[in-house]
């Protein structure tokens, strides 16, 4: 026999219980940013590379090392979608909604890095998203994020998440800070990561997002942003937390949230559990004013998030509890029962198994607490889990199965 064959390394199947999880965390979040009126978007998981390349920054460490491109066979070079927010701008242009304002998009799907694989690192992982395009005011980004908080409390982890928010200030702050960054990290310039010497030159925030353990002592006596903010800038900080507080949102402040991708400005924040050691990032986002101007489209200001499900998943306590399923028994009149008990929104499996004994044992393998057993003149009930047996009629079934 031939090796079976094995996944690609970083990719995974979700069943049973990692499936039924999957499904939960995508369902709240489908649910509740309804209630908030956002909208669900399906953009392609495949992208024209430029897309991706224009927007994230050249020296991101998703364009850098983790995208997955290749040329198609007509020739174009084709990228998996790293990440939700340039794709949605994409598809705002295309769309034609640039000029119908405020959009507010919902997003849940696969997304592709390439990544060394470990715990709550993978190579295809999924995110939920929001995207609100258009307002330019604090309120704005207070509502983006009071609705992932009311998502994480949903799920029931948000005891174990802290909101970090920081800001990057607009164009002239961050020109200020720039040059103060650049002048407090060249003193450090040889104990600097090889990385972050190349960030030095090219992009000096970036080092703020450094993992480098040796950066991180460095970064943690760095200027911060908020003391370099233009009054504007500030102003808008300010509101923020106001208004976060009028939603009812705890928060931090933390200076060295700069996220890690290029497009960010004014509001950048993270949700942060202990929970998952060094993956403790479960929700991220930040306001990104110049990104569709920088992709060829008007100015349209933005502020979202991005979360990762497969960590969002772990930190259920609780697997999700389907129904449990009422078995029908009994070839001649199995079908008429199960669509019966269906039509009236019971859940209903019919036996495939040809004697009682191993429909039984079925039974117990998919949990379930009722048994129908059908003969061609009358219905037994089993109750699997005291093995007690009553008659029953037809039309009684519904009602005894939804208490
Ligand atoms: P990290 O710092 O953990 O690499 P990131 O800054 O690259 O995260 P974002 O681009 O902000 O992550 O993506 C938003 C969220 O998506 C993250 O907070 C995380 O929950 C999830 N995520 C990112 N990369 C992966 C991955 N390779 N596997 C699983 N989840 C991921
Ligand atoms: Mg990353």
């Amino acid at each position: 026999m031939a090796n079976a064959l094995q996944p690609v390394r970083g990719t995974r199947d979700l069943i049973g219980e990692d499936a039924a999880r999957h499904t939960h965390v995508v369902d709240t979040a489908r649910r509740i940013t309804a209630l908030y009126g956002f909208s669900e978007w399906q953009t392609p998981i495949f992208e024209d590379t430029k897309v991706f390349s224009r927007t994230l920054g050249e020296t991101s460490d998703v364009v850098t090392k983790e995208m997955y491109t290749f040329d198609d066979r007509g020739g174009d070079s084709i990228t998996l979608r790293p990440e939700g927010t340039a794709g949605i701008c994409r598809a705002l242009m295309t769309n034609g909604l640039t000029q119908t304002l405020p959009q507010k998009v919902f997003y849940a799907g696969p997304m592709f890095r390439y990544e060394r694989p470990q715990k709550g690192r993978y190579r295809q992982f999924h995110q939920i998203g929001v995207e609100l395009l258009g307002p330019t005011i604090p309120l704005a980004d207070a509502e983006v994020i009071a609705c992932g908080w009311e998502i994480l409390q949903a799920l029931g982890i948000a005891k174990d998440v802290m909101l970090n928010v920081n800001t990057l200030g607009d164009a002239e702050s961050r020109q200020n800070y720039r040059s103060v960054l650049v002048e407090y990290f060249s003193g450090f310039a040889t104990s600097l990561s090889e990385d972050s010497k190349i960030r030095l030159e090219k992009n000096p925030l970036r080092i703020l997002d450094s993992k480098d353990e040796g950066d991180r002592k460095i970064v943690g006596g760095a200027p911060r942003a908020f003391d370099y903010l233009s009054e504007a800038a500030a102003t808008f900080y300010d509101g923020l937390k106001r208004q976060l507080g009028y939603f009812g949102v705890p928060f931090i402040e933390n200076s060295s949230i700069v996220r890690g991708l290029d497009y960010y400005n004014h509001t950048a924040f993270e949700f942060v559990t202990t929970a998952l050691g060094a993956q403790g990032t479960v929700m991220a986002g930040g306001r990104y004013d110049g990104l569709v101007e920088q992709m060829g489209g008007p100015n349209v200001p933005g502020i979202g998030w991005g979360a990762g499900i497969d960590r969002l998943a772990m930190l259920l306590e609780q697997p999700p509890l389907s129904p449990p399923a009422i078995i029908v028994i009994g070839a001649e009149r199995a079908i008429e029962i199960a669509s019966y008990l269906r039509q009236h929104g019971v859940k209903a499996e019919i036996a495939f198994q040809n004697n009682l004994k191993n429909a039984l044992k079925f039974a117990n393998r998919v949990n379930a607490k009722w048994a129908v057993i059908a003969d061609p003149d009358r219905l037994q009930v089993k109750n699997l889990e005291d093995g007690s047996q009553t008659e029953s009629a037809l039309e009684a079934l519904p009602g005894r199965f939804k208490e």
